[in-house]
């Protein structure tokens, strides 16, 4: 807001009638429908900044869902193979993707801040970590315990010889 009498920058309280300026001392009588105007453009832009988070966290949250399964394959494909190549995508997915994801989140607005409960929020860079370490030593072992069932039937033998000794 503009000072009628200087054009110098007056602060505006909204809710006040009147505004002093700082520079000239003038009071500004403000009338009610420019401060209604004021309100309503700071209450569209709030609104249209929450309908731009929530947007943008949707779609955050399709690229956290897809990298999942990616995960866990990147685990598989660890576990299936010996060379180093295959080991890349979890390598990949432990040390990159969770500060990529992070990258990626919306920022939350400032109005916002306060009132987001822990579910309207993208996951903090820790959590990532945690659930893709997971998926990927997830994936891993799985994948290591059927390889181990479709090893040659010495295996199964000595196992029912234990059972059939134990009865
Ligand atoms: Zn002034």
């Amino acid at each position: 807001m503009k000072c009628p009498n200087c054009s110098g920058d007056i602060k505006y309280t909204p809710g006040k009638a009147k505004a002093v300026c700082p520079y000239c001392d003038s009071q500004i009588q403000i009338s009610m429908t420019a401060e209604e105007r004021e309100f309503e453009r700071d209450t569209s832009r709030l609104a249209h900044n929450r309908d731009k988070y929530f947007k943008d966290l949707k779609i955050w949250r399709v690229i956290f869902y897809i990298s999942l399964p990616l995960a866990v394959l990147s685990g598989v494909l660890l576990s299936l193979s010996d060379s180093a190549f295959l080991g890349l995508p979890a390598i990949f997915f432990i040390f990159a993707a969770s500060p990529v994801l992070r990258l990626a989140a919306p920022d939350i607005p400032k109005d916002l801040e306060g009132e987001l409960s822990k579910k309207e929020r993208p996951l903090k860079k820790g959590a990532l970590y945690g659930i893709f370490i997971g998926l990927v030593l997830l994936g891993g072992v799985v994948t290591g315990l059927i390889k181990d069932d479709s090893k040659p039937e010495e295996g199964t033998a000595s196992s029912s010889a234990v059972s059939q000794a134990d009865s």
